[in-house]
């Protein structure tokens, strides 16, 4: 999913939120708004290491690149994982949901990145794309070393 959906849907989210709990800090809810797209940073990075390029533009003109082979190797049933996301794995999601036990703060921030990923979920499970995703940091790590 885009990232300008990402930003769309989670301050339609965050309107929601504030109209359902009218009492939630600012705080938390910049931190919620925030994190449901910010957490596809791990996006920008991948770009960034391969293409050795800091432009946002740069990043986003791989992410083309990288959905028009996608589309390829799908038509020709090649299923393979894409690029690896770590802020998007399980085990990152229950790390900050553990930090979310110390500090609230964190709980918002867990709160936004689930909000994404559903979304993400969503739209990649529409696609039929789901293969491409690795959901666990330490299935990437077991593959990584196995290398
Ligand atoms: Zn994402």
């Amino acid at each position: 999913m885009l990232p300008r959906w990402h930003i769309f849907l989670g301050l339609i989210s965050t309107i929601l939120i504030t109209l359902v709990f009218p009492n939630t800090s600012m705080l938390y809810l910049l931190l919620f708004f925030l994190s449901s797209f910010l957490i596809d940073f791990d996006h920008y990075a991948n770009a960034a290491m391969k293409t050795n390029k800091l432009g946002l533009r740069n990043a986003f003109e791989y992410h083309k690149i990288l959905g028009e082979i996608e589309k390829e190797e799908h038509k020709k049933g090649l299923r393979r994982k894409g690029d690896f996301h770590p802020f998007h794995t399980i085990e990152f999601h229950l790390l900050v949901l553990l930090l979310g036990f110390l500090w609230t703060s964190f709980f918002f921030i867990f709160l936004g990145m689930l909000f994404h990923s559903i979304m993400d979920l969503i739209s990649i499970q529409y696609k039929g794309y789901l293969y491409r995703r690795e959901f666990f940091f330490l299935n990437w790590l077991r593959k990584k070393v196995r290398r």
